[in-house]
């Protein structure tokens, strides 16, 4: 057989299998960072498709490239679903990542060195919210707003003292690490006051707001930008909405802005998220990753651990780990001893370092793709306090790795076409150890 038609297991053994060694780790464990997920098998397929081979410079009947007749009705079903999903006007689906949807608003609305508010990396902003080695940190003036130091909330009276004293063009709200619902209408009227634009960076929560449980910027935002691969359960991108007013500005900045031929296998896996997002399963599986956390939230606070905020409204909490003598570091490492992969993070106003801060940061959407429910919260909330409060007894790590594993198994995550079999192998035959 020409070794181009040769199947990854033979044609690059090395590859196929740290491939599988991720199939089995995803299987075999507690995924429990808040901005991953577990798409469905048919997003999956859509992302191995031979779209990947097509170039598609351009937009939906105005393309660069010849032959591009189904990679066409791909980007407008992607469009339409994504537009009749979140109540827009107009949707771009072409953006490679969050951060590149990001970028696109920046390259829309500002100039170099024009000011911008953002949350605080610290307070739970992302990256592309203006820190310093970030792109958006070095071309535009970002200044920070931050959580209230009691309630733990967006402090709305700094960020309206800031808005008149810096005179913003853009206010940007939304937040990788913020437990709470995001009173997206306060923003609005603080940008309308001080005449800035406003955009919303749903990426956390906006399988939320598809599902109608967290309530959608796009009527009072100027822009709204997203990932489609965190609680949206889609593949890994990025999108925009906008009003069509601003629709060609919009589109010029994604392409030849930013970005060359679009992706459009990933467009496509795109499309089929926003299918999945707008049926009613995809509701109750909104619903769940909430109560979820809600019922995490609340085995781990009576157990002695300090949430941020207090509690959670959404899919993620962050968790204090300080009040266990223990840091945040510690913590991400015993817990993935244990089988449960969570990441350390900054809560606010935190004393110590980034590198070891005193928070970790836990979500529920992955674990909830897999079915899992409050019964499974209560126990898995219970091992994660045995295990921090035993930080050295490798012997309980190993008894909660047993038992995580043994959940795992009753609730298996989807599986790509044509892997069933790697996963009917043991991890050991022939991969490298999972433990
Ligand atoms: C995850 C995230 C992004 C960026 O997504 P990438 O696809 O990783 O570039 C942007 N904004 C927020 C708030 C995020 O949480």
């Amino acid at each position: 057989m020409p070794s181009e038609h040769r199947p990854l297991a033979t044609r690059d053994r090395a590859v196929w299998e740290a491939i599988c060694g991720e199939m089995h780790r995803q299987q075999d464990g507690l995924e429990m960072i808040a901005s991953e997920n577990y798409t469905s098998a048919a997003v999956m397929e859509a992302t191995g498709s031979v779209l990947t081979n097509k170039y598609a410079e351009g937009y939906p009947g105005k393309r660069y490239y010849g032959g591009c007749q189904f990679a066409d009705r791909v980007e407008e079903l992607a469009r339409e679903r994504a537009c009749k999903l979140f109540s827009a006007q107009h949707a771009n689906v072409q953006p490679h990542s969050g951060s590149q949807a990001n970028m696109t608003i920046y390259l829309t609305v500002l100039e170099p060195g024009d000011t911008v508010l953002g949350l605080d990396l610290a307070h739970g902003g992302h990256l592309t919210h203006g820190m310093k080695l970030n792109v958006s940190g070095k071309l535009y003036r970002f200044v920070a707003y931050g959580v209230d130091p009691q309630s733990h909330r967006i402090d709305f009276d700094q960020v309206a003292a800031l808005a008149r004293e810096h005179r913003p063009k853009l206010i940007v709200a939304g937040a990788s690490a913020y437990p709470r619902e995001i009173p997206h209408d306060r923003f609005a009227q603080i940008a309308e006051e001080v005449g800035a634009k406003l955009m919303v960076d749903m990426a956390h929560y906006a399988g939320l707001v598809a599902a109608g449980l967290h309530h959608n910027p796009v009527p009072v935002a100027d822009f709204v930008t997203s990932t489609t691969h965190k609680t949206l359960r889609g593949p890994r991108g990025g999108v925009v909405f906008c009003r069509q007013e601003d629709a060609r500005a919009i589109d010029r900045s994604v392409f030849p802005g930013l970005q060359g031929g679009p992706l459009m296998h990933v467009v496509a896996a795109k499309a089929v998220c926003f299918l999945e997002a707008s049926e009613e399963d995809f509701r109750a599986y909104a619903q769940q990753v909430i109560d979820n956390a809600r019922t995490l939230a609340e085995t781990l606070a009576a157990g002695g651990l300090s949430l941020v905020s207090g509690g959670t409204d959404n899919h993620l909490m962050l968790v204090d780990v300080t009040p266990l003598e223990i840091g945040g570091r510690l913590a991400e490492e015993v817990l993935e001893r244990c089988g449960i992969t969570v990441n350390k993070n900054m809560i606010p106003f935190d004393t110590r370092k980034p590198m070891d801060p005193s928070g970790i940061r836990i979500g529920t959407p992955a674990l909830t793709t897999r079915g899992m429910a409050q019964t499974e919260m209560r126990q898995i909330g219970g091992w994660i306090l045995e295990a921090l409060k035993s930080p050295d007894d490798e012997a309980c790590h190993q008894r909660i790795r047993h038992s995580v594993r043994e959940m795992c198994r009753q609730f298996p995550a989807p599986v790509p076409p044509g892997c069933e079999d790697v996963l009917s192998m043991p991890a050991a035959a022939s991969l490298p150890s999972q433990d």
